[in-house]
């Protein structure tokens, strides 16, 4: 195995293939273990490819060594343990992080080519410095990438007018298990000749072969953004107050986040300089909305003024708050982003990222609230997340003064199976945007139809047959 390494120094460099005995335990512990802390592998080799033609050799010579296969890593913010390597040390961790240019930026067409290792906040930054925006939105953006957010299918804040990551993409480059080069960067948004190998990808976590680069949609920036919070009774009532804002705006909302007050209590601990609007009113459900808008200020915020007006009457919301100005903006987001954050500072939790048709989404939290109650009573739940696109954090953390891992070693199966029972029930997904990882590989074989697993199984056969990519990642064993 070590000629593996001297060959894997000459196809990138030395200084970009990081081994334990060269860079010690601790450098590569940092990107063998996941953000939520839940695993923690041992790779054979850390590897930073500068260009695509170095991936293809790296696969190559990957391919030719009996019992290793390859992990691909953008920014390790993944959160369901896909993008680290398993215990056996036979892992080659391919980290894209070189891999950071903007190619080509194309106005008229609206696109921009990117490669896979550019965090997107960089790739935000650089598409507005241009005068266009690239709306992908998500508060792990300043470390995530953007070949981790197709290969998750990264979901976030304005799927509502939006998309996922999918409907963002136009086109892939990707280094194939026969480490050949595939390019589709053409930026067209019609091409009717057979199989949409692009959408085989997005989503794909890393098990079909390597992401280098990108070519994605771009909008002009809005003229004007008017952000507001609701302070809300019910979930029923965000509901409506979404429908009637969105009767008002249509494509111009782009954003409708709930949180429930226990959240938003986890992130006053934590976040204690973070004040949120509507202080004196209590309330079971906070709103966050952001409508954006190619029409000037004025008019939309009349127009939110009025919206919103109609909604208090008809007691869709017990009040209802607009920002004054961009510290306001921000504020109301950085609440809505500190939740994930608050709930790691706070400890080991279970998480879920379910979607339910939208009309169900108030009913399936109450169903599943009552399983859980009789369940683990005194578990605390932290429910937020995109309410306009039916797709909920539905979490748990353990209850005040427990021990977190020992309740999570006792009670974290049977959690799971009740949620995700009362999910299916309502004709929802057990994971809306995070994906399957390591994580919910169980679940996704107990759940799936069986026709779609054997599907997908035939793909990944047919495109790496020799199981090169992320091995132990999403798909079930058979
Ligand atoms: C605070 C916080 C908030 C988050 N909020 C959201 C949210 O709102 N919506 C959402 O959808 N997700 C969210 N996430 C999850 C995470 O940020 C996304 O899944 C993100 O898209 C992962 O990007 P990454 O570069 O960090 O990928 P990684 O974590 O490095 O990898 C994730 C998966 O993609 C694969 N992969 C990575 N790069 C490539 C590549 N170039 N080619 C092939 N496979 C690759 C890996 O093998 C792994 O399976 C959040 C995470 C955090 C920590």
């Amino acid at each position: 195995m070590s000629v593996l390494i001297d060959d894997l120094r000459a196809i990138v460099g030395a200084p970009h293939v990081l081994t334990e005995a060269t860079h010690g335990r601790q450098a590569l512990s940092a990107v063998e273990r996941d953000w939520r802390k839940r695993y923690h592998g041992r790779s054979h080799c850390v590897v930073l490819p500068g260009t695509a033609e170095e991936v293809a050799a790296v696969v190559r010579r990957c391919t030719s060594e009996p019992g290793v296969s390859l992990v691909p890593q953008g920014g390790n913010t993944g959160l369901v343990g896909g993008g680290v390597p398993d215990e056996t040390g036979r892992q080659v961790l391919l980290l894209t992080r070189r891999l950071n240019r903007v190619r080509h930026l194309d106005r008229d067409n609206q696109t921009v080519t990117v490669e896979a290792g550019c965090v997107l906040q960089a790739l935000q930054e650089a598409v507005a410095a241009a005068g266009l925006l690239f709306p992908l939105s998500l508060a792990a953006e300043g470390s995530c990438t953007i070949g981790g957010n197709l290969a998750t299918n990264a979901g976030g804040t304005q799927v509502l007018r939006f998309g996922n990551a999918r409907e963002l993409c136009l086109g892939l480059e990707v280094v194939t298990a026969r480490g050949e080069i595939w390019r589709q960067l053409d930026g067209l948004r019609k091409d009717n000749t057979g199989y949409d190998l692009r959408d085989l990808f997005v989503g794909s976590e890393g098990t079909l072969g390597v992401i280098t680069a990108a070519t994605l949609r771009l909008f002009p920036q809005p003229r004007s953004r008017v952000i507001g919070w609701a302070a809300c009774a019910d979930l029923a009532t965000a509901v409506a107050l979404m429908r009637r804002l969105r009767d008002s705006f249509d494509a111009e909302l782009v954003g409708f986040e709930a949180m429930n007050a226990t959240s938003l209590a986890l992130v006053a601990r934590h976040y204690p300089d973070l004040r949120r609007p509507l202080e004196g009113t209590h309330s079971p459900w906070s709103v966050l909305f952001e409508i954006a808008s190619p029409h000037d200020e004025a008019g939309v915020r009349a127009l939110a003024e009025r919206t919103l007006e109609a909604a208090l009457e008809h007691e869709e919301a017990l009040d209802i708050a607009l920002a004054e100005n961009d510290t306001q903006s921000r504020t109301m987001w950085a609440l809505r982003e500190a939740i994930p954050l608050a709930q790691s500072a706070e400890g080991l939790n279970v998480k879920h990222d379910i979607a339910v048709p939208l009309s169900a989404l108030p009913d399936f939290v109450t169903a599943a609230d009552a399983a859980l109650a009789s369940l683990v009573p005194g578990a605390r739940h932290i429910t937020f997340g995109h309410l306009g696109d039916g797709n909920l954090h539905y979490n748990l953390q353990v209850p005040e003064g427990e021990d977190a891992a020992a309740f999570l070693d006792r009670h974290e199966a049977a959690i799971n199976a009740c949620v995700y029972d009362v999910v299916i029930r309502f004709g929802g997904t057990i994971s809306a945007e995070h994906g399957i990882g390591r994580l919910k590989r169980a679940e996704l074989a107990a759940r799936k139809p069986a026709a779609a697993l054997a599907m997908m199984r035939a793909i990944k056969q047919a495109i790496d047959p020799a199981g090169l990519f992320n091995p132990g990642v999403l798909l079930p064993d058979p």
